[in-house]
């Protein structure tokens, strides 16, 4: 039984989902909730609470165009302010009272008949809505790794996005499992108030300095009072980074530069050679997402760390026990190993048209239409879904334009008082067809492992482009490309037309 109907279903009130959720508010759309397994806002930002938690993108393009804020403390932000934002956008919209939080989704399903989204809830009455948006993010599950031997080590197991803040480090012997972008904040913050950090690294990455400059007070207040001067900064940053795509989306001669810039970096910070040997990445820069830090190597060569790239046989009662058959015992190990992301399969069940199930069909990797829409599961969209992945730009930047997007197809509906839209199945698959063909050039599966690829080496996460390219194929919801389905008459069935011939119907 359900006991509610609305017009959107928000599925997370992390970044995405209270963009989307202001987005629907200023196109005068109110009847939505959203629906927060949480109690609070911020999604990834709210789990990733590590010392050191930071972007390594500048808040000005790490934002939203719509929401600018001349307050960044910093060019780069920690995650606490990153939070803060979230937290007045979410004031300033009005958007509190529409949040149902510890609202866990299990699964939606499409009922054709009443063109409307049955939305299960764990322990909870379903609840309807005519459109969904699944805004859970990619990186929302934590994961430990599947090391042998992790269930019987006895001392603090802590992972970087569930972070324990009552442990106490000062004074431990720590071990940090993971050299990504969140192991590489962790550890220059650990070694300031640890005894000792040993930090195990499996694959070296390409480190690129991080220069972090306070925003001084007569900027913030140019800022505030000249608008324009603000939207020029970020602007500069959006086209700085649009150049760097040439080295790090496509494997170019371009990336051959970066690659020297990052190890020209790693001379002049690790004067020892066989440290500098061991740090010095294999695979083609950009394969793996770059790391922007300059306190990493430093960090590594304090009198209380050590580098240790043996791998990991197994974990013990004690601690790490590496392959050449060596005990390493510690107080607590920190596991910045990174999250299960559903690159196959869906983060809950999703059925859509004649019970299809979109974990079935994305088992062998998640694919979608210009990654917010796929055919079969009408007025269902994704925020961060299949192929939106930035490797050189900000996140932000891509999540606007979906839900930009988003929004404007939901408008559409209500406008018209459509029942559906579906996008074509043709044109999904000419658009994917033309996505894995271009990806074929770039970084990402130029050879390396990350994340970002399937295990069969299917790239369902980056979209291969330019962050211009990107946002100008959402600019516009084309109408062709979707299959429109009317409500009849007496709103008790449907009748079917084909594309915007419905709008002279
Ligand atoms: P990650 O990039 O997936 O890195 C995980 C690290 O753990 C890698 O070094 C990996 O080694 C290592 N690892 C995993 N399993 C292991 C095992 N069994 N034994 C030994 N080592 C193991 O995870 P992350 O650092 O949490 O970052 C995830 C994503 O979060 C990033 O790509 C980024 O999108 C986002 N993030 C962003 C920021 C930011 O500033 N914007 C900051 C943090 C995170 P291998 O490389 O060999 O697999």
């Amino acid at each position: 039984m359900t006991t509610s109907s609305l017009s959107v279903a928000i599925i997370g009130a992390g970044f995405a989902g209270i963009g989307a959720a202001i987005r629907l508010k200023d196109q005068g759309i109110s009847d939505f909730a959203i629906f927060e397994r949480g109690t609070r806002v911020g999604g990834t930002w709210r789990d990733n609470t590590y010392p050191g938690a930071a972007c390594d993108i500048p808040s000005r393009l790490y934002s939203y165009s719509f929401a600018p804020n001349p307050d960044w403390s910093h060019t780069y932000s920690g995650s606490a302010e990153i939070l803060e934002y979230i937290d007045t956008m979410v004031e300033s919209a009005g958007i509190a009272p529409h949040i149902r939080f510890e609202h866990t989704v299990s699964g939606v399903e499409y009922d054709e008949q009443a063109g409307e989204w049955t939305v299960n809830l764990d322990g909870r009455e379903p609840v309807r809505a005519r459109s969904v948006i699944v805004a859970s993010g990619p990186l929302a599950n934590a994961s430990l790794p599947n090391i042998p031997g992790i269930e019987t080590y006895e001392g603090r197991k802590i992972h970087s996005a569930r972070w324990d803040h009552d442990y106490d480090f000062a004074g431990k012997k720590v071990a940090v499992v993971g050299t990504g972008a969140s192991g590489v904040q962790i550890v220059p913050e650990l070694v300031k108030v640890a005894k000792s950090v040993k930090v195990f690294q499996r694959t070296p990455g390409w480190v690129i300095p991080r220069v972090n400059t306070p925003t001084g007070s007569w900027l913030k207040r140019i800022y505030k009072d000249v608008p324009l001067a603000e939207k020029l900064m970020r602007s500069a940053w959006f086209w700085g980074h649009e150049s760097v795509a040439l080295g790090v989306v496509w494997d170019s001669p371009f990336t051959r530069v970066v690659e020297a810039l990052s190890l020209a970096n790693l001379r002049m910070q690790v004067k020892d050679p066989w440290l500098r040997r061991q740090l010095k990445p294999d695979f083609s820069a950009g394969c793996k997402r770059l790391l922007m830090t300059s306190d990493f190597y430093p960090a590594l060569q304090a009198d209380n760390c050590k580098l240790v790239t043996w791998p990991i046989a197994r974990l013990s009662a004690k601690g790490i026990r590496t392959v050449e058959g060596i005990e390493h015992q510690f107080d607590a190990i920190v596991f910045a190993t990174g999250f299960e992301v559903s690159k196959a399969g869906t983060p809950f069940p999703v059925v859509g048209i004649d019970g299809r199930n979109l974990a079935a069909e994305w088992s062998k990797g998640a694919y979608a239409y210009r990654s917010v829409a796929v055919s079969g599961y009408p007025n269902l969209y994704f925020t961060f879904g299949p192929n939106s992945g930035p490797g050189h730009s900000s996140a932000l930047v891509y999540m606007e334009a979906q839900i930009d997007y988003i929004v404007e197809a939901i408008s559409k509906l209500q406008q018209f008082g459509w029942k559906s839209l579906d996008v074509r199945p043709e044109v999904q698959a000419r658009y994917n067809k033309d996505i894995q063909q271009r990806l074929q050039s770039t970084t990402w599966n130029s050879g390396c492992q990350s994340w970002y690829l399937t295990d069969d080496g299917f790239n369902a996460t980056m979209f291969p482009g330019f962050a211009t390219q990107y946002v100008n194929q959402l600019r516009t919801v084309e109408l062709a490309d979707y299959k429109i389905t009317a409500a009849s008459r007496e709103d008790d069935g449907a009748e079917q037309s084909s594309g915007a011939s419905v709008l002279t119907a």
